[in-house]
Order: C-alpha cells, then sequence, then structure tokens
C-alpha cells in the first residue's frame, strides 16, 4: 500500500504546499487544519480536480486530545502512519517584558507542545512497523533567535531539541526524525511584513530572493526519499543564516 503521511497545519503556507507534493507523489494525505476550513476544503475539491486524491481533518493540534483524534482517525481509515509532518505553527512579534502566561502557552502549546504529542501519538505504530519518517519544521530562529520573537525563538529551539533526542531514541526501530528550519518564506505569517522591511531582508540574503513553500516541499519530498539522514536541522533559507 501507498504510504500514509499527517501533515498538521495543512491548510495553507507551507503545508498546504508540502500536502500537494505528496498527494501527487500518489501517498496518502491526512492535511489538519483548524481554523482555515474553507481553505482546506478547497486544497482537496483543488486536488480531486487533478485527480489526486487528499483528506481533510479538523483538530487544534495544541491540545493532546485532539492529536490523539488525528492519529486514530488515521489508523482507522489507513492502519498505519509512515509520514509525520509537524509543520502547524503561530508567531507573535513582542517585547519579552510584553508576553503573558497565555501568550507562552498558546505559541508554546501550538509549536513545540502538538510536536511533541504527534510523535508520542504515532510512534507506537511506527516502531510496530518498523518504519517512520518524522520532520518537524521549525525555523531559522530557533537556531539564532530572534529579537521580539523570544517565545517563537524558545519554541523553534525546542523543536530541533525533539528531534536530536528523538531520533537517537527511535533510530534503532529504523524511524529518522528530521528538522526543517526555514528562513523567510512568503506566507500569511509574515503578512505584516511591509515591503520596505522585505527590502532590507532581501539585502541580507545571498541568493538575494524570499523563499516560496515549494522550496521546503522540496527538502520534506527529498528527506522522505532518503535513508540515512535523522537527527538533522537542515535549513533552507538562501544563506541568510549560515552556521
Ligand atoms: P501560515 O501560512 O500562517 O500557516 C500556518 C498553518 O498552521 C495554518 O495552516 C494553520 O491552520 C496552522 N495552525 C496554526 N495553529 C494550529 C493549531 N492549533 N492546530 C492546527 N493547525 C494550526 O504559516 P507558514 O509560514 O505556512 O508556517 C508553517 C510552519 O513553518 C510554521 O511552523 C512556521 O513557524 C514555520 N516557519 C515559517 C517561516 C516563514 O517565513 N513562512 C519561517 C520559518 C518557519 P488554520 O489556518 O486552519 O488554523
Amino acid at each position: 500500500m501507498e504510504k500514509v503521511a499527517i501533515i498538521t497545519g495543512a491548510s495553507r503556507g507551507i503545508g498546504r504546499e508540502i500536502a500537494k507534493s505528496l498527494a501527487k507523489k500518489g501517498i496518502k494525505v491526512i492535511a489538519n487544519y483548524n481554523h482555515s476550513k474553507e481553505k482546506a476544503e478547497n486544497l482537496k475539491k483543488e486536488l480531486q480536480k487533478e485527480g489526486y486524491e487528499i483528506e481533510i481533518y479538523k483538530a487544534d493540534v495544541s491540545k493532546k486530545s485532539e492529536c490523539k483524534k488525528l492519529v486514530e482517525y488515521t489508523l482507522e481509515k489507513y492502519k498505519k502512519i509512515d509520514i509525520l509532518i509537524n509543520n502547524a505553527g503561530i508567531d507573535k512579534y513582542q517585547l519579552v517584558t510584553e508576553v503573558t502566561e497565555n501568550d507562552w502557552n498558546e505559541i508554546i502549546n501550538t509549536n513545540l507542545y502538538s510536536a511533541f504529542c504527534m510523535c508520542q501519538e504515532v510512534l507506537p505504530n511506527m516502531i510496530h512497523n518498523k518504519k517512520g519518517c518524522i520532520i518537524n519544521i521549525s525555523s531559522i530562529w530557533g537556531i539564532v533567535g530572534a529579537s521580539t520573537e523570544v517565545v517563537y525563538s524558545i519554541s523553534k529551539a525546542g523543536m530541533d531539541g525533539l528531534t536530536k533526542a528523538l531520533a537517537k531514541e527511535v533510530g534503532p526501530s529504523n524511524i529518522r526524525v528530521n528538522s526543517i528550519a526555514p528562513g523567510y518564506i512568503e506566507t500569511d505569517i509574515n503578512k505584516d511584513v511591509t515591503q520596505e522591511e522585505k527590502n532590507e531582508i532581501l539585502k541580507t540574503i545571498p541568493l538575494e530572493k524570499i523563499g516560496e513553500p515549494t522550496d521546503i516541499a522540496k527538502c520534506v519530498n527529498w528527506l522522505i526519499e532518503d535513508n540515512y539522514t535523522t537527527g538533522q536541522i537542515i535549513s533552507i533559507n538562501g544563506g541568510w543564516v549560515i552556521y
């Protein structure tokens, strides 16, 4: 049977592009969404028109109980999970002194706790099958830190920590765990960045261009096909951050 993939936060942006590219390869995709129901339905319709199938499933992955339901639904439908892409994420620009407990919980739960819970839920099946590929979409800010995005940077550094530790723990079960740490990618998450700010950023990117969701999807596709890469943080950023 074809591979089965869960992608969190697949209604828009990077997750949507990953979902499209995997579905077009014949992979059975469960595209998770939370608020953007219409966009998720449009994704399904768009792919159907081109002759590809995809399942959409609403879950707020910041909550463990909803991660559990998402995985249960997938297992009921396809009996196995080969690929998990932890992509759902949010950001907030604020001074560290302005961060409330609510902000902390919202960002950490959406970006980091969701990834942890999703791994916990899919791993029994992957371990049983002695096969799996987990990809955490982190960020360059988890590597080098971003001013006014302290909690976001912590959440993404946490995802990279999860990648490294889990890669060691589940490697013997033939499960690979990697992070893709994007730089600046053109999506809604950057909708408040002005053209002027974007021009300034562009001056500091050696490849002199802003990334597209397809740049991340290509790396996901490569990681899925690969056999020997695990525990790595692969940064797709046009050379913006070289470490
Ligand atoms: P985006 O266009 O804003 O999309 C975010 C996605 O996350 C949406 O599909 C949204 O779904 C989903 N989401 C948010 N909270 C969720 C929740 N509680 N449960 C389920 N889904 C949830 O942003 P993007 O740029 O594609 O971001 C994707 C990932 O890449 C994020 O983790 C982000 O941090 C990371 N990243 C992006 C960039 C960049 O420059 N774009 C750079 C580095 C890292 P709904 O709308 O359905 O709620």
